[in-house]
């Protein structure tokens, strides 16, 4: 449905998107996670048009969003980091006005009008000036502005910041109804809202996608992690034959010595470390540690973020 490839952007000397490329497939809810800085809001900008790549492409449903700018942004809801509201305009107006603006045809206003303040609940507030409501109601309007046109997909720029922790539950949860509708791609530097509300985890850093799984996969148990005292060439794909196996990672070990971690296949459900141990056995490995690896969203994103200062 949304296929990234190879984004590139630079502002001036500054490189915010190297090669960024991912794939999310309808009716996912997929979280762009990372730290300040790392180019969310520059490929949010992208996809919806706002901004031009220097390199790469865009397909949504097939359809080059580069070359046909219109036609994909009538298929894309927008919520930005600041949304774009009017402080004196009732709710009611504003959104009659993002109706025009979106071009819902003047026969289905009315069903586009109430399907977005049903499901954003906002009935009770439809006469009050917008500049009157907590920033809770008003990122319910700014939901209420970028679903108007019942778009096909949703891109939301960190939409529960500077929200209080009863607005966030609200906002998750309003987040949660859409996406039973609609494809939603949301930005956040916050671990517990993709835990929350994501199938799946894009990681970004340094305008890199340095991660990119779905948090059952993070959560399965079959991973395991074996160290060995010396590097073996062939080790990585002895272990991706393995039955079970989905893909082999290596890395070294905090005190320095050639590592492997080994995902499985969670569907399979196949106790990883025996096979495994088997093996390195087998193949005289000189095997220092062989352990199964239960990895969070946080233990992931901890492990870029120290791998990325490593780099810098
Ligand atoms: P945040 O969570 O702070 O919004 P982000 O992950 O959304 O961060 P971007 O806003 O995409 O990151 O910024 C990526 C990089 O590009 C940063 O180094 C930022 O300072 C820089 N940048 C973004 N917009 C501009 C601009 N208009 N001019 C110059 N540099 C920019």
């Amino acid at each position: 449905m949304i296929e990234v490839s190879a984004l590139t952007k630079s502002y001036g000397p500054i490189e915010a998107l190297r090669g960024v490329s991912f794939h999310i497939s309808r009716g996912e809810i997929v979280g762009l996670l990372g730290p300040n800085g790392a180019g969310k809001t520059t490929i949010l900008k992208i996809l919806t048009g706002y901004l031009q790549p220097d390199e790469g492409t865009i397909l949504i449903h097939g359809l080059n969003a580069l070359e046909h700018p219109r036609e994909v942004q009538a298929q894309i809801g927008y919520l930005p980091e600041t949304a774009p509201l009017y402080p004196e305009l009732t709710v009611q107006s504003y959104l009659q006005l993002m109706a025009d603006l979106r071009q819902v045809p003047e026969e289905r206003q009315r069903e586009h009008f109430s399907a977005a303040v049903y499901a954003t609940g906002l009935q009770g507030h439809l006469t009050r000036p917008i500049g009157q409501l907590s920033r809770g109601f008003r990122q319910r309007v700014g939901l209420a502005q970028a679903i108007m046109h019942q778009p096909q997909i949703l891109i939301l720029d960190e939409p529960t910041v500077g929200l209080d922790p009863t607005q966030i539950v609200e906002i998750r949860q309003l987040i949660r109804r859409l996406a039973q509708h609609t494809t939603v791609l949301f930005s956040t530097h916050i671990l517990s809202e993709v835990e929350t509300l994501c199938d799946r985890a894009i990681i970004l850093m340094n305008g890199e996608v340095r991660a990119d799984a779905r948090l059952s996969d993070l959560a399965a148990t079959s991973n395991a992690v074996m160290v060995l005292s010396n590097a073996v060439l062939d080790a990585p794909a002895a272990l991706r034959n393995l039955e079970g196996v989905r893909a082999v990672e290596t890395f070294r070990s905090d005190d320095g010595f050639p590592a492997y971690r080994i995902l499985g296949d969670s569907a399979m459900g196949v106790e990883l470390c025996p096979v495994i141990y088997d093996l390195a056995r087998s193949r005289q490995w000189a095997l220092r540690e062989l352990r199964r690896d239960v990895r969070t969203l946080e233990t992931v994103f901890n492990e870029l973020a120290t791998r990325a200062e490593v780099a810098a």
